[in-house]
């Protein structure tokens, strides 16, 4: 063989810092490209061997990679179909070209595992090294050993050289930059992280690192529950046993295998540590798959191995490429079948390990309209009794008790049954059910379910107090004359304690004797306007409004009946003067409104006796206030009654409540 020197063909004037620099932000994955074309060329001997054009001695296959600390080298060996000096010249020199092309379309059918990325997996060498040598010795008959180097100009030296053994060995001439390539820690690391699933056994530092037949190559039926749980625990070590897992196999319209798994993931959404690995033909190739499974899976953990996912390339081209939507949609009908599968054949272990999966079915039907739909057949309702419901379950059961005025059913459901408890127990006394939707995303998830589910309606249990939570007919008047209501309405509102950032409504409403004399409600649609002002920016005008609460007064109650006795004996008669001048100036400013103006000296005299009454009536009203408010400071039940009930809601605190605690004390004496 005659030595040869000759230019790299590529068209660049120099490509090796545009490797350096641009083709791979990772310098670290060099070795991930060089053990894989040393396994690729492994497997390709055994394929030939399979087709009896390679008859020798395969002997042993593994991959070596050494570090030599002295001479500065790390070396990748492999005992694979090696290359002559044309392979050379075809494969490396016109590095366009690249060889798995050729190689497929002679063993199509059966090369599917050996088929390699394209790209320029070799010259990813130049990253870290400033010399890189190839010494080959190809399994063709009579072939002669060849050495070849380059030390990262575009000029390349080959020549014949000594190797007695088949195979290849690229040898790297570290830079003075990437030292740390020298240490066989950091090496040990790297192969841990890429090859750990390698096909052909990769040795270091004597020993193999990888397990050659991972289970997700294995078929579904060689597998047991526990092999599936190992294999779990040996992906992410010291976790809790995985829920469920499933996996994944498919040849056509693209090649994927994998499996994923169903961690326990409670109610923290942010595990972003442990997540799923994308493998290339059992090469690890990154932990980051955003665009590769839809992004509610980024829950699950597992491994997913596509030689279909093209890699080295930026996450907008891998979000717009064709094959990965596929693989995504196909992803998402895969872990939809399954959860379908699982509630149909075991509904037990399905309501078991609800709790634990509700987040992430949730998150899918909230982000992927094809998971939602397939997901409403097996998605659950936890009642606050801990009985779970299908959706369609759900509405037969309450559809009968639970439907208002305007046809719709009123789903009702509790955020925190401890703090709701009174709430919930009324309900129930109604013959009711009350839901439990305590989870991270369950007001968003009520949202979806009121957007799907015709005629239906979610109420929280303390949104009204129990009898008007389902309004079925017309609202029962009070009984109470609009002067009552007036008066009655500033004597409650004016005990009501200070509570920071909220403010109250008062109203009255004729419930039965032994319900509480004073309920609070708080504004389903308010409530749920701050709910989401809190969680997305822009909407602050609701987030910053105060709470607003009902101060529901009972009038059917016999302690406020004992109240409002009182205050019609004594209270009514002594604001009656200025009840009777706000009536007065009420009827006159009315009748000046409806006097047909004419001229304009009318006008002008109309206009100064308006202001006039409005200012009396303000007075007036003034006046009234303060005298009910004084007699009501004189009845301390009224105060009680309200604190009572501020009480049960959480909302008395600090002096309001150590003034309460006193005066129930004085009130015992
Ligand atoms: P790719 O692996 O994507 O084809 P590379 O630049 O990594 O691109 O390699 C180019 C070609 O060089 C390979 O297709 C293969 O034919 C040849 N080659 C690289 N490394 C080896 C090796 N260790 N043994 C045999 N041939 C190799």
């Amino acid at each position: 063989m005659s030595t040869k020197q000759g230019s790299i063909g590529v068209t660049t004037e120099n490509i090796f810092p545009v490797i350096k620099k641009f083709l791979y932000s990772d310098h670290e994955i060099f070795l991930r490209e060089l053990v894989s074309n040393a396994i690729d060329a492994t497997q390709k001997l055994k394929t030939l061997a399979s087709f009896g054009e390679f008859k020798g001695e395969l002997g042993d296959m593994k991959v070596t990679v050494t570090v030599d600390k002295e001479k500065g080298t790390l070396t990748v060996s492999d005992h694979g179909i090696g290359m002559t000096a044309d392979d050379i010249d075809k494969y490396i020199n016109q590095i366009a070209f690249s060889g798995a092309e050729e190689f497929v379309n002679k063993y199509k059918d059966s090369a599917n595992s050996i088929i390699g990325h394209f790209g320029l997996g070799f010259y990813s060498a130049f990253m870290v090294a400033k010399k890189v040598e190839i010494v080959s010795l190809s399994y063709k008959e009579g072939a002669e050993a060849v050495r070849w180097e380059c030390d990262g100009s575009p000029v390349y030296n080959m020549g014949p050289a000594e190797k007695a053994e088949r195979g290849t060995d690229i040898i790297l001439y570290i830079d003075d930059d990437d030292k740390e390539f020298l240490e066989q820690a950091r090496i040990d690391t790297l192969l841990k992280k890429y090859c750990r699933f390698l096909p052909v056994p990769v040795e270091s530092a004597g020993k193999v690192i990888n397990s050659t037949e991972p289970t997700w190559t294995k078929k579904p039926a060689d597998l047991t529950d526990e092999d599936y749980r190992n294999f779990y625990h040996e992906l992410y070590p010291g976790q809790e046993d995985p829920l469920f897992w499933i996996h994944l196999n498919v040849d056509y319209p693209f090649t994927l295998t994998g499996i994923l798994f169903f961690p326990k993931i409670k109610n923290n959404l942010d595990i972003r540590k442990d997540r799923i690995q994308l493998y290339c033909n059992q090469v690890y190739v990154t932990d980051s798959v955003e665009g590769v499974v839809p992004e509610f899976m980024m829950l699950l953990q597992g491994v997913i191995d596509s030689p279909d996912i093209p890699l080295n390339v930026s996450r907008s081209y891998l979000q717009s490429d064709t094959a990965v939507k596929k693989i995504s949609g196909y992803i998402t009908k895969k872990v939809a079948e399954r959860l379908d599968n699982i509630f149909k054949n075991d509904r037990q272990d399905f309501e078991k390990k609800w709790d634990d999966i509700k987040v992430f079915i949730e998150y899918g039907m909230l982000t992927d309209q094809k998971f939602c739909d397939a997901a409403m057949k097996f998605t659950l309702l936890r009642d606050t009794e801990g009985k779970y419901f299908t959706l369609e379950e759900y509405r037969t059961l309450v559809e009968a008790n639970q439907t208002d005025k305007e046809g719709n059913v009123v789903y009702l459901y509790s955020t925190d049954p401890i703090a709701q408890y009174n709430y919930i127990k009324q309900a129930q006394d109604m013959g009711y059910n009350v839901l439990l939707m305590d989870g991270q995303l369950d007001s968003h998830f009520i949202g979806l379910l009121e957007s799907k589910l015709e005629k239906t309606r979610f109420t929280r249990v303390d949104s009204d107090i129990a009898s008007n939570l389902i309004p079925k007919d017309d609202k029962k008047e009070s009984g109470l004359s609009a002067e009552q209501v007036d008066v009655y309405t500033t004597l409650f509102r004016s005990q009501v304690a200070k509570v920071d950032k909220a403010e109250f409504f008062v109203t009255f409403e004729k419930l039965d004797n032994n319900a509480n004399p004073v309920l609070i409600t708080q504004n389903e649609y308010m409530r749920r306007m701050k709910e989401m002002a809190a969680m997305q920016p822009g909407m602050s005008f609701y987030g910053e409004m105060p709470d607003s609460y009902n101060i529901i007064v009972n009038t059917g109650s016999d302690i406020i009946k004992g109240i409002t006795d009182k205050a019609d004996a004594e209270l009514m008669p002594a604001v009656k003067p200025m009840t009777d001048a706000i009536a007065k100036a009420d009827e006159e400013l009315r009748a000046l409104h409806s006097k047909e103006k004419t001229d304009s000296a009318d006008k002008d005299a109309d206009s100064k006796q308006e202001q006039h009454l409005e200012e009396t009536m303000a007075h007036e009203r003034r006046e009234r206030e303060k005298a009910v408010s004084e007699f009501a400071s004189k009845q301390p039940l009224v105060k009680q009654v309200i604190d009572l009930a501020l009480l049960a809601n959480g909302l008395l605190k600090g002096a309001e409540l150590s003034d309460f605690i006193s005066r129930s004390i004085s009130l015992l004496k």
